[in-house]
């Protein structure tokens, strides 16, 4: 199939990793855009710094790549204590948490990446943990088998999800702090761009760090990426320079459109309007007629296409708007002539 020829621009290899990292924000300071977000934290952290206590645990969410994982890094440095990572997924049996949580110094954060994705039995043994730091531990089994409970030292929990409305309400409820991330305007994206361009020591021209920011959904990790594989444009085809029409050349030949919409965004538009009749047609639907799955469509593409307002959200699924006839250049059928 034609698009896996295409690089794509969600891949890291071991290369681009090392860059991420390089590029990821470390202090407050660096961290660009959510300034409301970032302000409430900043005054979380430094008064339980002040008062020598765990901060209260933060609920993280938001479409992927906004920067969750980097917040609760930059949150861990400024409370002055270390991280543990891992992912609902990954905690598979209580155990598994209980391993976790009793390694934890005092104060330390915990990040749970994908936190709506826990088991519903790793997620009970949470609720103890995180209300009392307390957990009860099973010793030996059969007939002799008893619990103890054992007294955690004080911790923070960072959740973070891309799919908030998943949790259950007795998790959410035990999150002192929540906050959501919200896309990127252009602007902020640009800083975002020309912060990343200086780490890489590649010289950027002003326009093309705004075309690079234009096209990257709203999303610092896209326009990371893209400014990675322009960079690579820019020494092959250039002199090293990202000018505006190396920029053009790279997104071009990236399948990134001019309003910064990927293949997959538009496959999704073209399948509702030309195999629906520009719906309402159902997500699952949506998904099977465009080889990709529900959950991705649903957490990665679709809430930036109706944030742009090209497609809508209805009692009976997904419609395409006038402005996604418009930019795949179709007449909307009853608006001839309009
Ligand atoms: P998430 O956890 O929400 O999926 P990440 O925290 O992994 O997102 O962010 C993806 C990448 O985007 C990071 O490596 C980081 O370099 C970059 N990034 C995210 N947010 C910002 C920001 N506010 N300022 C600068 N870079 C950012």
């Amino acid at each position: 199939r034609e698009e896996y020829l295409q690089p794509d621009k969600n891949f890291l290899s071991p290369g681009d990793k090392e860059i991420e990292k390089a590029l990821r924000p470390l202090s407050f300071e660096d961290f660009t855009g959510q300034r409301k977000v970032v302000e409430n934290i900043k005054i979380f952290v430094e008064a339980a710094r002040k008062r020598e206590e765990a901060l209260d645990h933060v609920l993280l969410h938001g479409p992927p790549g906004l920067g969750k994982t980097t917040l609760s890094h930059i949150i861990s440095n400024e409370l002055g204590a270390n991280i543990k990572i891992s992912s609902g997924p990954v905690l598979d049996k209580p155990s598994d948490l209980a391993g976790l949580l009793t390694n934890l110094e005092p104060n330390d954060v915990l990040f749970i990446d994908e936190i709506h994705r826990l088991n519903p039995i790793v997620e009970e043994y949470l609720y103890s943990a995180m209300e009392d730091y307390k957990i009860d531990i099973m010793l030996d089994s059969g007939p002799s088998a008893r619990t103890v409970q054992i007294t955690l030292n004080p911790f923070t929990l960072i959740g973070a999800t891309t799919r908030s409305g998943l949790l259950t309400s007795p998790l959410r409820a035990r999150f002192g702090i929540n906050a959501r991330l919200e896309y990127y305007d252009a602007e902020m994206l640009k800083t975002i761009v020309q912060r990343s361009a200086g780490i890489l020591s590649t010289p950027i021209e002003d326009n093309a760090a705004v075309e690079i920011a234009g096209r990257s959904r709203g999303t610092p990790r896209i326009a990371n990426n893209l400014l990675r594989r322009t960079r690579d444009f820019a020494q092959v085809k250039g002199d090293g320079t990202i000018t505006k029409g190396i920029a053009e050349m790279a997104l071009n030949a990236l399948e990134v459109d001019k309003n910064g919409l990927d293949l997959m965004d538009n496959r999704i538009l073209l399948t509702i309007i030309e195999k629906f009749n520009g719906g309402p047609v159902g997500i699952t639907t949506i998904a099977t007629a465009c080889g990709e799955d529900g959950e991705t469509i649903e957490e990665v593409y679709e809430p930036f296409l109706i944030q742009e307002g090209y497609i809508k959200r209805t009692a009976r699924g997904r419609q395409a708007t006038p402005l996604a006839y418009k930019h795949l250049n179709i007449t909307m059928p009853g608006r001839l002539g309009s």
